[in-house]
């Protein structure tokens, strides 16, 4: 169900050497969602995404989860799930060694045990209708079974938020069509809090509960699609939103 706010976003700017590409920007995350950061190339999304997971600091503002202010705290201790559209798999792993990474690296007295993470595994790979593929490898698999596998690899330690940055981008039109649909079937199984990046109006119109509309690093407008659709704010999300009208 979704309700309480999961991560609140307060007043974040960012400048990278003299441009500034977060302005002051707020928005709420509500826990159970799946929130859509939509906008065009260069509007500022991954930046936001990356100071959501701790890879990068903002210049003002705070990233709060929960009641946690979180703003400095390391990517290791967020509790955070990625999949970037390039962020690999590993090569030289199984299908289930990628899955069960997160869970291994975690230090001896935090990790479960063996035969619980291979539970686990076999959990996943059922969610993601990959059963039987536990022992195949990385170079064995299409790019849509592979963005697939990395979905499970970032569900496995049971992140606080799921963080997707336009992770079907790199795919053909019908297999990301498909995983579109999939993605939204696993978020209406799993309640999962996720963030999901696109400049594809369709895919954050279809996919999600909520859609932030962001241009130049502010935010435009955040609501349902409908509400973004049918009452947009401003002329820049009209105009961003017009194409699908
Ligand atoms: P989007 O995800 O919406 O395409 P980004 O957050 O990737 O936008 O980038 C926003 C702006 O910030 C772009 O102009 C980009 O060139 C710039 N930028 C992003 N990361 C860096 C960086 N590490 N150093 C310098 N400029 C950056």
């Amino acid at each position: 169900m979704t309700g309480s706010t999961a991560i609140r976003v307060e007043n974040l700017s960012k400048t990278f050497d003299t441009a500034a590409v977060l302005h002051d920007l707020s928005l709420d995350v509500r826990a159970g969602e799946l929130l859509a950061l939509l906008g065009p190339s260069g509007s500022g999304k991954t930046t936001l995404l990356r100071i959501i997971a701790g890879l990068d600091f903002p210049d003002r503002g705070r990233i709060v989860f929960g009641a946690e202010d979180a703003t400095r705290l390391p990517v290791q201790q967020r509790a955070v799930g990625f999949v970037f559209q390039h962020y690999a798999l590993f090569k030289h792993m199984s299908v289930a060694d990628n899955i069960a990474y997160g869970l291994n690296a975690r230090k001896r007295s935090e990790r479960p045990a063996k035969a619980e993470i291979k539970r686990r595994v076999g959990d996943l790979l059922d969610l993601i209708k990959l059963s039987g593929f536990a022992d195949r490898y990385p170079s064995q698999l299409s790019g849509g079974q592979r963005q697939r596998i990395a979905l499970a690899r970032a569900l496995a330690v049971e992140p606080r938020v799921l963080l997707l940055d336009e992770p079907f981008g790199a795919l053909d039109a019908q297999v990301r069509k498909d995983l579109r649909r999939w993605l939204r079937e696993i978020h209406d199984r799993t309640g999962q809090t996720t963030i999901f990046v696109t400049h594809d109006q369709d895919e954050a119109l279809e996919l999600s509960d909520r859609v932030a509309v962001l241009a130049k690093g502010r935010l435009e407008q955040i609501g349902s699609p409908d509400e973004v659709q049918e009452a947009p704010v401003s002329a820049t999300v009209l105009k961003f939103l017009g194409d699908t009208i």
